[in-house]
């Protein structure tokens, strides 16, 4: 067994996302233009090299893989490299195997991912109003996402909703989307916008609402607690005292949870981001490709890179453009 993968400020790396591809069948407005010019293929690791970039990770530590894109379950044959990801659930080297999806796709992959040990997925959805949602995804329709989310429950997957909070767009639907998911046993995350990509050139459809304001609109409807409980990650959570419900809140933005970071991103492209809001990164995929035969010189690329992982990112919104925009887009970091 290789030595865990701990960085200069002592935290175990045990968590990785991975983007699998950087096309999608939506064009979110924040997310992405839309006439986006995606990588050609050669450039992509393929579901082979996705396999060998995981389980050497999985070697070197890391417990729970979320698969993410663009949208992961429009990469073609990705259920070989879910199906691939069972053996180290199976040996217990992996904890968790999971995805990030737009929730198109899940009426045809439910019940295969559940049948690869995937126990849970986060379904990225904005608004329960049909125009609204084909506005802000562009070419997504709601009723596709709806018989997904269905699919996904009914093949026993546990479904966790994750809504961009826009304000003048979504504000208004706090609590008949909060109410959705609690009559469907489904957790919600609110998640702030983050200047990423063309975000500011877009035509926006609302603009940026504080999480600090979603959660005091949450106060004028319910008996709010705050719980201590934390991901690792940039999440934090509060129980409605009213239904008992969880809901969580993401702030990219702020600098509060970096010191206890326990991830590290892939890009579909091999290049690994030790900070979601830094821009050094390492190149995995040349030392994939120079040795076919062994995964020994990748995996001393993984802690060589790891070894340079930041205390903490730099967002900051009083800074706008000029240094506190991210010129990458999240299809492309996986988000
Ligand atoms: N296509 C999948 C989906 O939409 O869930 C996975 C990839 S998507 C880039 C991952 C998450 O990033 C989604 O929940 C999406 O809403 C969020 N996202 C995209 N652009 C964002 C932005 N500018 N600010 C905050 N969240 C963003
Ligand atoms: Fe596609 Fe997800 Fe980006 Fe929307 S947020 S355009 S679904 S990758």
């Amino acid at each position: 067994m290789s030595a865990p993968l701990i960085d200069p400020f002592a935290r175990a790396i045990t968590y990785l996302r991975v983007s699998v591809t950087d096309r999608c069948d939506f064009r979110c407005v924040y997310c992405m233009s839309e006439n986006m010019t995606f990588l050609p293929k050669k450039e992509l690791l393929t579901l082979e090299e996705l396999d060998r970039m995981c389980s050497s990770f999985v070697r070197l530590g890391v417990r729970k893989l979320r698969i993410t894109g663009g949208e992961p379950l429009v990469r073609r044959g990705i259920m070989t490299f879910f199906d691939a990801m069972t053996r180290h659930l199976e040996s217990g080297a992996l904890e968790e195997l999971t995805l990030t999806t737009n929730g198109s796709q899940l009426e045809k992959y439910a019940a295969d991912l559940a049948a690869a040990g995937v126990r849970r997925v986060n379904v990225s959805l904005d608004t329960l109003d049909d125009d609204k949602f084909a506005r802000v995804t562009r070419w997504g329709r709601l009723p596709q996402v709806m018989r997904g989310i269905d699919a996904a429950q009914a093949a026993g997957l546990r479904v966790k909703i994750n809504a961009v909070a826009l304000k003048g767009f979504n504000e208004s639907e706090l609590p008949a989307l909060t109410e959705w998911c609690a009559a469907r046993d489904m957790d919600l995350t609110w998640i702030e916008v983050m200047p990423m990509g063309d975000l500011g050139n877009e035509d926006r459809l609302g603009q940026y609402w504080s999480l600090r304001e979603v959660r005091d609109r949450y106060a004028q409807h319910y008996t709010v607690s705050d719980l201590a409980e934390r991901s690792g990650g940039p999440a934090r959570y509060v129980r409605l005292e009213e239904t008992g419900q969880k809901i969580g809140f993401i702030t990219p933005l702020s600098h509060n949870f970096c010191e206890s970071c326990n991830r590290v991103r892939l890009t579909c492209t091999g290049e690994l981001y030790m900070c979601l809001g830094q821009e050094d990164m390492a190149d995995l995929r040349a030392p994939l490709r120079a040795s076919p035969d062994s995964d020994a010189p990748l995996e001393d690329a993984i802690r060589a890179a790891i070894g340079r992982k930041p205390k903490g990112h730099d967002f900051d919104y009083s800074r706008q453009r000029a240094d506190g925009q991210m010129p990458r887009h999240m299809s492309h970091t996986g988000g």
